[in-house]
């Protein structure tokens, strides 16, 4: 199992979302605040735990390509 350390932006964009990202993501490192939340092997698990943080949540569309709605 691959397990990934998981980020939420604290800030949201334009349309709202708070863009979920691994630890690798060089999107992540633009964030001015992030909140971590946890590791998961897939980023379903950290979108849900995102979501016990911030209503509106999404995956970033290069590292949770599979997460990535809007
Ligand atoms: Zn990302």
């Amino acid at each position: 199992m691959d397990y990934e350390f998981y980020y939420v932006n604290d800030n949201a964009q334009a349309n709202g979302d708070h863009e979920v990202h691994q630890k690798s993501c060089s999107w992540l490192e633009l964030a001015p605040s992030k909140t971590y939340l946890g590791y998961y092997t897939n980023c379903m698990d950290a979108i849900a735990k995102a979501k016990t943080i911030y209503n509106q949540v999404d995956g970033c569309v290069y590292c949770c390509n599979p997460c990535h709605k809007s």
